[in-house]
């Protein structure tokens, strides 16, 4: 462990993001022994062997494998609707906060972004969304629902089962499509103590991450009926998305998928544990959401400062944090960050939260520097 310039121990905790997790030697292993061919004439048999675990995992006839999460999602918008349609999701849902602009490029629909309680989208949601608006020929139509499990930017919360079967019988009752981005939803699973299959019988589609909490470097599944994914394999065509040896990729989640998926509930527990340094009655200014899985989302506001000049200064004191938007701080737990980790995280938190409280604000300049430009910021200068 190094020291800092006053002396104080370095801690070197990266609680940026899950996708921060490396392969392990054995995972490496792994990859190493892959049997691959060119994928792209359907002749790796490790990608085959990926896919055909991955559809029985969720109980769907078929599934594809794709090189990212968010072309999991780009993928099966493009395949489940037409230009000019529209998409209804929760604002905070990925697809809609991070993938607006490529949405629109490659399906060329319009969202319907609703504020639900806690993301979880409702059939009442659903159903204001439609009857909101003119829906008659020649008005925009929704023909797809968007739902996340988890949902990350609610403390990675678990999407109940029972509404989402209410929101998808809605949907389809309405010809509605429904697709799941379930980049967590292992979490969910692991959370919940309940079959990936429950959660995917609902919808039409679902995808999975596995450069996530599970540890691979790479990858991403969808699943669904088999008209679906021979659909989306075109479409990921499309994108440039079609593989050769990438066996060498699917062994990796092949690993992941077979050994890996216990290791999430370690995550969740220091998720807990971070929740509850936090809550701290000595820190009543710091207003936290709860993680049901593995994030902690914590608003700085209330301390004078911004969520990114908050983040520079726990990068100084060693920790890795997300600057989100709306004064919103982020930490995700994941492998192979120890409870001692995660206590010297909360350690160096309420040392900064400190710093801010004794703050004077008529007096004196704020003691972080609030300069700092959010990634936000950054992207429009
Ligand atoms: C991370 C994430 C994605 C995107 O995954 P990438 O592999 O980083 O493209 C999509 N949806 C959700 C909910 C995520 O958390």
């Amino acid at each position: 462990m190094g020291r800092q310039l006053d002396g104080t121990p370095m801690i070197d905790v990266d609680l940026r993001s899950d996708t921060l997790t490396k392969p392990t030697p054995e995972m490496r292993d792994a990859i190493a022994a892959a049997v691959v061919g060119d994928a792209a004439y359907g002749e790796d048999p490790t990608v085959q062997e990926l896919e055909e675990y991955c559809a029985a995992l969720f109980g769907k006839p078929a599934a594809l494998f794709t090189a990212t999460g968010t072309m999991s999602n780009q993928i099966a918008v493009r395949a489940l609707t037409s230009p000019g349609d529209e998409i209804v999701l929760d604002y905070f849902h990925h697809i809609n906060y991070f993938e607006s602009r490529q949405t629109a490029l490659h399906a060329g629909v319009v969202f319907h972004p609703c504020f639900p309680h806690n993301g979880v989208l409702s059939s009442h949601d659903v159903a204001q969304a439609i009857h909101g608006k003119l829906r008659d020929t020649g008005y925009c139509r929704p023909t797809l629902v968007c739902l996340e499990n988890t949902i990350s930017f609610y403390g990675g919360k678990v999407f109940p089962l029972t509404v989402l079967k209410d929101t998808a019988d809605f949907a389809h009752g309405k010809g509605i499509s429904v697709y799941v981005d379930g980049a967590r939803l292992l979490n969910a699973c692991v959370r919940s103590g309940l079959d990936p299959r429950c959660y995917a019988a609902p919808t039409d589609a679902v995808s999975l991450c596995f450069a996530k909490g599970l540890g691979a470097p790479f990858g991403s599944i969808l699943a669904g009926s088999s008209e679906f994914v021979g659909r989306a394999r075109l479409v990921r065509k499309w994108l440039g998305g079609n593989m050769h040896q990438a066996g060498i990729m699917a062994a990796a989640a092949l690993f992941a998928l077979r050994n890996n998926i216990g290791q999430l509930d370690v995550d969740h527990e220091h998720a807990r544990l971070l929740y509850r340094r936090l809550s701290d009655p000595a820190m009543p200014a710091m207003s936290i959401i709860p993680p049901d899985t593995n994030i902690v989302m914590f608003d700085v506001s209330a301390l004078g400062v911004t969520a990114a000049a908050f983040v520079a200064e726990a990068a100084r004191h060693g920790v890795g944090l997300l600057d989100w938007t709306h004064g919103l701080v982020r930490a995700v737990a994941h492998h192979p960050i120890t409870a001692e980790q995660i206590e010297a995280a909360a350690s160096a938190i309420r040392t900064i939260y400190d710093q801010c409280m004794r703050w004077q604000p008529a007096c004196t300049p704020h003691p972080l520097d609030q300069r700092t430009l959010s990634w936000q910021e950054r992207a429009l200068h």
